[in-house]
This record gives C-alpha cells, sequence and structure tokens, in this order.
C-alpha cells in the first residue's frame, strides 16, 4: 500500500457552544490519496470538527495541524489558501453568479490561481455544458452540491472537507459522486467526508471513524466498522 502520509491531523481537539461541550478530545489524521469519513448521529459534533479543521471556529482546547505546520490559530481564508478546501451541509453557493463565476471565486481563493484548474474542475463535475453559462439561482441540488465541489476543486487543494455531499442526491447521482471522489483520492488528495450514506461510505472510505456525542468512538476500515455499528444499531 502508499505511505498514508498524514496531511491534516488534529490532537485534543474541544469545542464549546457557550456552557455546551461539542467536540470532547478529538483525534484525527487526514492522510493523501485516501477517504477519510465520519459517521454519527445527528449532533454528534462532526459539522462542529469541521469547523475546527477549516477555521470558521476556534477550538477551546488542542491543535489542528497542516503537515508539520501548527494552523489552530490560522483564519479560514488562510487555511484555504494553504490548499484546505471545503463544502458546506448548507448549499453555499452564490445565486446570482453563473456556475463558471462561482467556480473560478474558488480558483481565486485557494492554493494556487491557475485558470486551467477552472477548466478541468468543470468538467470533472460535468458542469462544462450550456449548464455554465447559468446563474446558480433555480439550478436543482444535485447540480448546485456540484458546482460547490468544482468551487473546491478549482483552488487545487491538498485536502477537501466534504460535508454531506451526496444530502439530497438521487442514486445516480451519488454513483457519479463516488466516481469524482475516488477519482481525487487516486490522484492524491486527501479527503475528509462526513456522510450519512453508509452505502457510500462503504463503497468509498479506506478509515471511518464513527462520532458520538463530541468523541470518535470507534475506527477502523469500513467493512468492520459499519458492521459493528449496524451490530448496534440492531440491537439498540
Ligand atoms: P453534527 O454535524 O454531527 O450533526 P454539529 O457539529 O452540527 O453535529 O452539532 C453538535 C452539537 O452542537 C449539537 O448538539 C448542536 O445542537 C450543537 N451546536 C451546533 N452548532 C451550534 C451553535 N452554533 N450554537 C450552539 N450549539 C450548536
Ligand atoms: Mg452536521
Amino acid at each position: 500500500a502508499r505511505p498514508a502520509t498524514s496531511v491534516l491531523s488534529a490532537r485534543g481537539l474541544r469545542a464549546r457552544y457557550g456552557g455546551f461541550t461539542a467536540l470532547d478530545g478529538v483525534d484525527l489524521d487526514v492522510p493523501a490519496g485516501r477517504v477519510t469519513a465520519i459517521v454519527g448521529p445527528n449532533g454528534a459534533g462532526k459539522s462542529t470538527l469541521f469547523h475546527c479543521l477549516a477555521g470558521t471556529l476556534r477550538p477551546a482546547r488542542g491543535s489542528v495541524r497542516f503537515g508539520s505546520r501548527d494552523i489552530t490559530r490560522l483564519a479560514a481564508h488562510a487555511r484555504t489558501r494553504l490548499g484546505i478546501a471545503r463544502t458546506f451541509q448548507q448549499l453555499a453557493v452564490f445565486p446570482s453568479l453563473t456556475v463558471t463565476e462561482n467556480v473560478r471565486i474558488g480558483a481565486e481563493q485557494g492554493r494556487v490561481i491557475d485558470p486551467g484548474a477552472v477548466e478541468r474542475a468543470l468538467r470533472l463535475l460535468g458542469l462544462d455544458g450550456p449548464v455554465r453559462a447559468l446563474p446558480a439561482a433555480g439550478l436543482p441540488t444535485g447540480t448546485l452540491r456540484r458546482v460547490e465541489l468544482a468551487r473546491a476543486l478549482a483552488g487545487s487543494p491538498r485536502v477537501l472537507l466534504l460535508d454531506e455531499p451526496a444530502a439530497g442526491l438521487d442514486s445516480a447521482e451519488v454513483a457519479a459522486l463516488a466516481r469524482v471522489l475516488g477519482t481525487l483520492a487516486a490522484d492524491g488528495t486527501a479527503l475528509l467526508v462526513v456522510e450519512h450514506d453508509l452505502d457510500l461510505v462503504a463503497g468509498l472510505a479506506d478509515v471511518v471513524h464513527v462520532m458520538t456525542a463530541g468523541r470518535i468512538v470507534a475506527s477502523g476500515p469500513p467493512d468492520r466498522v459499519l458492521d459493528a455499528l449496524g451490530d448496534r444499531e440492531a440491537t439498540a
């Protein structure tokens, strides 16, 4: 197997909203060329973990590293510049801008400004047809999720954080998404995916972490971890 160099890592992350502890000591490694998945019930802290990794929430304790660099106090836009790209659970495209313009913003905010990366991202996500000239407003959810992903890719990221990328997609769209994510991992990108669709996780992830109440309670290859999860839910 290829060596799993950790691109992004977290140690001892704690996060609070007022008096409520949403992350309670999370350690995580996100290696290059692998798909790392996080599953767990609503409210487990998955999105909070993403916010701490992306820089949109400051942890109360613990650290985040990008390679050997401590980025715990680095602002979100500076992390994007380093090559940490994300999509949001709630879609965040600019409705009045066209598909191409939305994707171009990703290139301008990213690690390197490469106009070729915009075209590659549009093509990879199947957005290089007439849809590219349409305003994002009114496009179907599946298309908007592809716009978001293309925008994240247009900055040539090293790490891609995807919060529920399959939400609202039909099964053909999920299959297409899985192909794209597999391609990105094969090209060396480090992927971290929070996802409810356990079939997608089982087919795609190299490692799955199960989060409950702000902690990672199980980790391992999907066949082992998801079977244990199924058994636990069956007996709950
Ligand atoms: P998940 O993504 O796993 O569903 P979240 O990270 O969104 O979980 O939320 C974890 C917990 O933190 C939940 O109990 C949620 O209600 C709470 N929470 C999330 N965001 C906020 C916020 N901005 N203010 C207060 N509580 C929050
Ligand atoms: Mg969430």
